[in-house]
């Protein structure tokens, strides 16, 4: 009867025949159930904030889905494991790989808590795996989860705290604007029940925009990456639209790095992303394209040290001047060595390891014929007639690459004599791949305790924004050397928020 009484008190459901309404009561109204604001909403709950979660979706837990590690520094795991990097050094090259552009309070905040929040989410339940790089002598800083994926169980784990604390999930109800009083504070959000079509009004004491990125919604992306060919495709959840930023700027939001995006490298020309977690052979596909043999642009020309192939921000770097096609030539050792002796030159986080062998080179290539992303040819200018690039600008590209190759120094781009190897044996294969994003990380301006910032550089009072919603923790790089640094911003900052909000509402600190 008690909690009957409480639910009745917490959800008031006002109907009307000319105007179908529900409104409900928060602390905190949340936009987004992914890793931002379902960490956030788990946490709230458990600190005494009433909730209300709206989601777009049918389902919750947004990218959980697709990630399989998240970046911590000074974890218990770490120490274990013997890691000796500390949040100082593991701040200061963040922030130099950034060129300090990254906002240098944020990203201080977000390393020295990283290892709390870790330890929160696991205290609570969420199995690790182990702890990884994802670079040769790189940081150890991506705690990998059970199974490579938090998926299911970190969705199950949060959403029963935030049920147990009294919140509630609004799925398949999109968050439509934000509704701000006349003293410019958010109050609120209004949304759309899209089962019934009903107005949903959620008034609450401060509103946390986690609606995830504007990767999907082609306009802004190329408004603000304007190298970007219009065919560019970006993974992640489709219905990543930009909503959250769209409706910050509404209430007078400044942004923050808008242009930045994390890349995918080359993924297989006429194919999607997601074939790779469904299908072995289109992840040797993409495997096939960080060989770090003789890249060439589309007009045939070499254009970068091929050994960085497993740097996503230098893939994308040097792809985008390149009209953001990468081709991979190779010759028949090329396909011996990947298939038997070498294998993958390099790794895909936990999905491929460097060294693992391509053992479905024959299949990769009989698929790709058919597709259009492989190519196989007896000579090199036969080659580049198929590639639709002029026989002889492919052909004096491999013989100097031959020569450099036998010399043993690449007086041209520098790469290491190891990957120097001459393309001589027929048959010779070509591989082409499209510059794909992984996602985008630019939004609404956040300071340190998560508030978004309005275009007078002060918080919007009442406006929180996490997670790929928000700007300026990156700079104008994602920074691949703290691998899962996106989820960890993600999560650090949805607690942010709600630390202070249960500061302002509850008036009460959380350590
Ligand atoms: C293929 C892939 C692999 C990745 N792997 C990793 C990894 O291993 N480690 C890592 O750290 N990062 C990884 N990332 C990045 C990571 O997924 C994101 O940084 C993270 O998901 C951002 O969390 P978020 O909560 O801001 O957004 P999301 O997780 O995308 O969640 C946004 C949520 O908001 C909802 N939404 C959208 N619009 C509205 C609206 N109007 N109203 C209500 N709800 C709305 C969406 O449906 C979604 O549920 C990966 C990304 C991709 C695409």
């Amino acid at each position: 009867m008690k909690k009957l009484f409480s639910v009745l008190l917490f959800i008031v459901m006002t109907f009307s025949t000319a105007f179908a309404e529900k409104v409900y009561q928060a602390d905190l109204a949340i936009l987004g159930s992914g890793v931002a604001g379902l960490t956030a909403a788990a946490y709230a709950a458990q600190n005494g904030l009433k909730v209300v979660v709206l989601e777009k979706l049918a389902t919750i837990g947004g990218q959980l889905v697709l990630i399989e590690g998240t970046f911590a520094v000074e974890t218990d795991l770490q120490r274990q494991e013997m890691v000796g990097l500390t949040k100082e050094k593991a701040f200061e090259q963040t922030m130099n790989y950034s060129q300090w552009k990254a906002d240098a309070s944020l990203v201080k905040r977000i390393i020295d808590e990283s290892a709390g929040t870790l330890k929160w989410v696991t205290d609570n339940g969420v199995k690790m795996q182990g702890l990884i790089t994802d670079t040769p002598d790189g940081n150890r800083v991506y705690h990998t989860y059970e199974d490579h994926n938090p998926g299911k169980q970190y969705i199950d784990t949060m959403a029963n705290i935030v049920k147990k604390g009294g919140g509630i999930f609004l799925t398949e109800t999109p968050a439509k604007s934000l509704i701000q009083n006349k003293a410019g504070e958010v109050t609120g959000v209004i949304g759309e029940d899209l089962d019934t079509g009903e107005t949903v009004r959620v008034n609450a004491k401060a509103v946390l925009v986690a609606t995830g990125s504007y990767a999907q919604n082609k306009e802004i992306l190329l408004k603000y990456n304007p190298e970007f060919p219009p065919t560019v495709r970006a993974n992640g959840l489709k219905g990543n639209m930009g909503d959250g930023i769209i409706m910050g700027q509404k209430v007078g939001a400044q942004l923050a790095n808008m242009h930045l995006s994390f890349s995918e490298g080359a993924v297989p020309t006429n194919t999607l992303y997601d074939e790779l977690y469904t299908d072995e052979k289109m992840l040797q596909a993409y495997m096939v394209l960080k060989t770090k043999s003789l890249w060439v642009n589309k007009a045939g020309a070499r254009f970068m040290d091929e050994e960085h192939s497993g740097d996503f921000t230098i893939v994308q770097n040097a792809l985008l001047p390149n009209g953001s096609t990468e081709i991979v030539i190779m010759d028949a050792d090329y396909r011996k060595d990947l298939m038997e002796e070498t294998g993958a030159h390099t790794n895909y986080f936990t999905l491929f390891g460097a060294g693992q062998k391509i053992t479905l080179f024959d299949q990769v290539l009989a698929d790709g014929l058919k597709r259009g992303y492989a190519f196989k040819a007896n000579s090199v200018r036969e080659l580049a007639k198929q590639l639709n690039i002029d026989p002889e600008m492919l052909q004096q590209t491999v013989d100097r690459y031959n020569e450099l190759s036998k010399k043993g120094n690449d007086d041209d781009f520098g790469k290491s004599a190891k990957w120097m190897k001459p393309l001589i044996k027929a048959p010779f294969y070509a591989f082409r791949g499209e510059n794909t994003i992984c996602d985008v990380g630019g939004g609404l301006k956040i300071n340190r305790n998560a508030q978004v910032i309005s275009v007078d550089g002060k918080p919007i009072p009442g406006l929180y924004a996490a997670g790929a919603t928000s700007g300026g923790m990156y700079g104008d790089s994602y920074p691949y050397i703290m691998p899962g640094f996106a989820s960890a911003t993600a999560m650090n900052t949805g607690i942010f928020a709600v630390k202070d909000v249960v500061e302002k509402v509850l008036h009460k600190k959380i350590q």
